[in-house]
């Protein structure tokens, strides 16, 4: 019987959300991804992916892209580490930063970084006060 545990995948570099407590990832193969100086990323932007998603149904409507938590991963092709940059409230979700890992194929070992660009509208709320 074959183990799926023992594919190998190749890792993604990509862009997600927490929307109404689901994740929704976009993703590219790290072959395909672009290289950036020291780093290879993933080559879109979160709002064109929104507003792609928004027409097919797949984002809220209605809302706009940094309504909801979101960040990105991304690779240092130097100290070949892989880094997830996210909003505060998304790295408090060990369960949430399991699951980005297990679905882009990274490796155990990444970088956790808070980004001031990533705030959703609770976490701007909040920051304000
Ligand atoms: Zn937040």
């Amino acid at each position: 019987m074959m183990n799926s545990t023992q594919i190998r995948f190749e890792p993604r570099l990509g862009i997600f959300w927490l929307v109404n407590n689901k994740l929704l990832i976009d993703s590219v193969e790290l072959s395909q991804s672009e290289q950036y100086y020291d780093y290879r990323n993933y080559p879109h932007s979160h709002i064109d992916i929104w507003e792609q998603w928004q027409r097919i149904g797949k984002a809220p409507p209605e809302s706009p892209y940094e309504e909801y938590p979101r960040g990105r991963v991304t690779y240092d092709t130097k100290t070949k580490i892989f880094m997830l940059f996210a909003d505060k409230c998304l790295l408090k979700r060990r369960d949430l930063i399991a699951k980005i890992k297990e679905e882009l194929h990274l490796p155990n070992k990444i970088t956790l970084e808070s980004d001031s660009h990533y705030r959703c509208f609770d976490c701007l709320h909040n920051d304000e006060e």
